[in-house]
């Protein structure tokens, strides 16, 4: 780490080739390349910039680092279990970890969710539950069932499923020709006309789940066979649920038969101050899907967690012809011993420092610094739910995007702060055991950037 460390802040120790080599994702390459963000090491709640800076993380990895990078207790389970089991393949063969791990989440899960598919990723955790979604109508022999709601500005990931059932047109447009068939979408639930400003869920806006019953109608309920939504739409923006909304979405759901997915892929695991959004929202789905935080991000690892009548009808499915294998789905990594021995530590430390509690302690506060900027001149929204927040600037000049990225950039270059842009809109995703001292210092460091950005 140390031999990375230079002082210039426009050089890195790697050449040009290096950093042409890495295909970054979601990235605008050229721009980035010109003068690289290099992070060469981190520890607890602040980064290591290549330039040899302390640089705090408002952003928790990806939303996903929530109790502090290079958590010592999730190094060491990371150590022991590469020395004691290094990998096992979980086809026809399982490891102890990725048994235990599941049979935990379970058990953090709402009642009766109680049997975990392995991914290694957010994006696969969702094609995995659409796919158990598609799988579960055709084992009860429901086969007109094989239509996908989803909603608009949704992000499921970057895989093929998810894009289809996503609502971001950038992250689609290129692949219309090639996405799933028979997607069908709701509207977004945000309107910045009667939600602005909204402090966690707007009282406006519940009636927009109605749209799911037009579609039902139109396109028959019974050729419809799941339902996906992020329960606080999280990547676009922080785009949290009116009142009322989820309960009526589960309620329509419930009447048609239709599956409930909740995609927690953010939300799951303390980012809402409890352990799924479902359980902070009582609303409870058929399906949640899961990531980053599982493992603190340390080793990458999904998650899909079904109930227990949509495992039964799989497994159970006398129809199918293959007594071998009830479904034919899964990773070389699925379980992986490593990534399961990171996850029961991660989930330890969640139980044994209360960091759920501790979350939702932080959010009077976080609510309370993101709202300072409700009259900054440069601001058009602010919006928040659990640990998630979003700050909207205006955009200049009709250059979407162009203030926000210099935002970010100038508060990791001049203030040591890492943020996240998205288009023009700042997002913040804190630790959940953040210090109050470190956000209030974070924050006001954003405000002089936003006082002085043009
Ligand atoms: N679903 C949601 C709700 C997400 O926020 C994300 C990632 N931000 C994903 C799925 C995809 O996860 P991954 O990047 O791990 O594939």
């Amino acid at each position: 780490v140390e031999s990375l460390c230079q002082n210039d802040p426009n050089e890195t120790a790697l050449s040009q080739r290096q950093l042409d080599a890495f295909w970054m994702p979601f990235t605008s390459n050229r721009d980035f390349k010109q003068q690289p963000r290099v992070i060469v090491g981190a520890k607890g709640h602040f980064y290591k910039s290549a330039d040899g800076r302390q640089v705090y993380d408002l952003f928790s990895g990806l939303w996903s680092s929530g109790i502090g990078h290079g958590h010592p207790k999730i190094v060491e389970a990371i150590a022991k279990q590469a020395s004691e089991l290094d990998y096992c393949m979980s086809f026809q063969l399982g490891n102890d970890k990725a048994f235990l791990l599941a049979d935990r989440l379970a058990g953090l899960a709402p009642e009766g969710m109680d049997h975990v598919f392995f991914t290694n990723s957010g994006s696969e955790a969702v094609d995995t539950a659409l796919k158990i979604a598609l799988a579960y109508h055709q084992a009860n022999g429901d086969f007109s069932r094989v239509g996908l709601v989803g909603r608009e500005r949704g992000y499921h990931g970057a895989n093929f499923g998810g894009i289809s059932v996503g609502g971001i047109m950038p992250n689609r447009q290129l692949y219309q020709g090639n996405l799933l068939p028979r997607v069908y979408h709701i509207p977004t639930t945000y309107d910045r006309e009667h939600q602005a400003f909204t402090d966690g869920q707007p009282q406006w806006g519940s009636h927009l789940v109605e749209e799911l019953e037009k579609i039902c109608r139109v396109n028959g309920s019974h050729n419809i066979a799941a339902v996906i939504v992020e329960p606080a739409a999280g990547s676009t923006g922080i785009l949290p649920p009116p009142i009322g909304y989820l309960e009526r979405l589960r309620e329509i759901c419930t009447k048609h038969g239709i599956l409930l997915i909740f995609d927690e892929v953010i939300t799951g695991l303390g980012r809402v101050g409890d352990s799924f959004a479902a359980q902070r929202m009582q609303v409870i789905p058929d399906i949640i899907t899961t990531a980053k935080s599982l493992t603190n991000s340390m080793v990458p690892m999904g998650a899909a967690i079904v109930n227990k009548k949509i495992y039964q009808t799989i497994v159970d499915d006398s129809r199918s012809d293959n007594r071998n294998v009830e479904f034919f789905h899964g990773y070389t990594y699925s379980g992986h011993p490593i990534a399961a021995a990171a996850g029961l530590a991660t989930l330890d430390i969640f139980e044994q420092e209360g960091t759920f509690e501790t979350a939702r302690e932080l959010e009077t506060l976080f609510s309370e610094l993101l709202h300072s900027f409700d009259d900054h001149p440069k601001v058009i929204d602010v919006r928040n739910f659990g640990l998630m927040g979003a700050i909207e600037l205006e955009t200049r000049d009709n250059q979407l995007g162009a203030r926000g990225l210099e935002t970010h950039k100038r508060c990791f270059w001049e203030q040591n702060v890492v943020l996240r842009n998205s288009s023009d809109i700042l997002q913040f995703s804190p630790f959940l055991n953040a210090k109050p001292e470190d956000l209030e210092r974070s924050f006001s460091a954003i405000k002089k950037v936003l006082d002085t950005i043009e």
